[in-house]
């Protein structure tokens, strides 16, 4: 979750990064004003009647930040914390992130302030449905592309698309992250980790380095981290510890990442894996863990003046959102930490999205091959993009970042005569 700095909200946040990359640009205060602002705010009320009868009014958001290069496209997220300033502030990261990779989609964000965990699943569906059905008119294939994000899942995407069918007819491609046997991807899975793995080792090679042999840290073996760790696993580089809420599992020889998958899988937490050793989250810090790279992969902020002294890696790969902290990211900038941020770092995910919609209005399934091989071209390029505004301006990835998505963005509006 964005948390808002000291002075400035997490719209303002992200803003002040949009203004920073837009001095660098020379853009004008008009155009300034177009790319801090969001096209659409949409709040609706949601009233359902739950198992016991009663009726609960909760609140929906879909906020679309900028269309220029394409649909809206964005997660909708189940939160009881969900607020308009934070969906505005994750619709134009959006904005961003789908720009540095180059895909054709703009930015948006849904969200609903309710807690997920307290619902059943006939109320979760009767929410969700009420929900699509409340911003019916304003999304579409074309419009504005939905997809999971905290709180959601490719179950929610399925009630999502039935309940879009009902009024338009069949149309897969109105969310991605959808259940496999309905129109979703496999390689969706995996495509947020396999992506952090690909970046890491284009970072590498951009400053003359090579991943294999190179020792890596994650937090976090969800979603993220279990096949960040796996695919940096399988080109080489050498995982020597892995931790998450139940703990770290270390082993300086490197860990047999499928091997702790199978473990994880079976088991669902860390601990009474065989090999290595294992300490509690209290008697062991991940991040202050020596390595070339680390890979904070599950929560926001956990990177902070309280632990950014101990941080020894010399690359930090942002696979979460937000792991750094303002404070920490100027300290660890000024030790000559080479930080890749999120919104390069874990866009493979908006990436895959954008396979699962292209393969939807298709009507055709690549085959995985050619889909890690897009992925690839995707990520590098990206890299590619941001590694030259950085040269150019003498800048860090995190800025020069923004000054691609920002740039990207900005000559679009142009062009359509904006
Ligand atoms: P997830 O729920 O699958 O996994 C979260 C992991 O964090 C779990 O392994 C959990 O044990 C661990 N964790 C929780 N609390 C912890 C703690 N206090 N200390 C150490 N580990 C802890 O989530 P995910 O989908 O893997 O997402 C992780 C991060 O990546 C989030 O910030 C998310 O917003 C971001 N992200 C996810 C995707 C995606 O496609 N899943 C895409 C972009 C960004």
């Amino acid at each position: 979750m964005i948390q808002p700095t000291a002075k400035l909200t997490p719209f303002g946040a992200v803003n002040a990064r949009v203004n920073r990359a837009s001095d660098l640009l020379g853009i004008k205060e008009n155009y300034r004003k177009l790319l801090t602002s969001c096209w659409r705010e949409t709040k609706v009320s949601l009233p359902f009647t739950d198992d016991k009868g009663e009726m609960r009014v909760y609140e929906g958001y879909r906020v679309q930040h900028n269309g220029v290069r394409g649909p809206y496209k964005g997660g909708v997220r189940y939160h009881p914390e969900v607020d308009l300033d934070e969906v505005k502030a994750l619709a134009s990261l959006m904005t961003w992130k789908c720009a540095i990779v180059n895909i054709p989609f703009g930015g948006a964000k849904g969200g609903i302030n309710v807690d997920p965990t307290k619902l059943s699943d006939r109320e979760m569906q009767t929410l969700t449905r009420r929900f699509v059905y409340s911003v019916k008119n304003m999304i579409g294939p074309y419009k504005d592309i939905m997809a999971p994000d905290m709180g959601t899942n490719p179950k929610v995407m399925g009630w999502m698309m039935d309940a879009y069918g009902l009024i338009h007819g069949y149309t897969p491609a109105i969310v991605t992250g959808k259940p496999v046997n309905l129109d979703g991807t496999p390689d969706r899975l995996d495509a947020t980790g396999l992506g952090v793995a690909m970046i890491t080792r284009r970072v590498l090679e951009d400053r003359k380095e090579f991943l294999s042999g190179k020792t890596v840290v994650v937090q976090g073996f969800g979603n993220v981290g279990s096949f960040a760790a796996l695919h940096l696993h399988r080109m080489n580089a050498k995982v020597i510890a892995i931790g998450d809420v139940s703990g770290v599992v270390r082993d300086p020889r490197g860990i047999d990442v499928e091997k702790l998958m199978a473990h994880f899988e079976a088991k669902r937490t860390l601990v009474g894996y065989p090999e290595g050793e294992f300490a509690t989250r209290e008697q062991l810090d991940v991040m202050g863990i020596e390595c070339d790279i680390l890979v904070p992969a599950a929560l926001g902020h956990v990177i902070h003046s309280g632990n950014m002294e101990k941080v020894k890696a010399r690359y930090i790969i942002e696979g979460a959102n937000g792991p750094i902290t303002p404070e920490a990211d100027d300290y660890l900038g000024r030790q000559g930490t080479i930080i890749v941020p999120d919104i390069l770092a874990n866009a493979g995910g908006v990436v895959g999205s954008y396979f699962e919609w292209a393969q939807n209005i298709q009507v055709h399934h690549w085959e995985r091959a050619e889909s890690k091989l897009e992925l690839d071209k995707f990520m590098s390029s990206a890299l590619l993009g941001v590694s030259a505004a950085a040269k150019k301006f003498g800048i860090n990835y995190r800025e020069a970042a923004f000054v691609v998505g920002v740039d990207r963005v900005y000559q679009a509006a142009v062009a359509r005569g904006h």
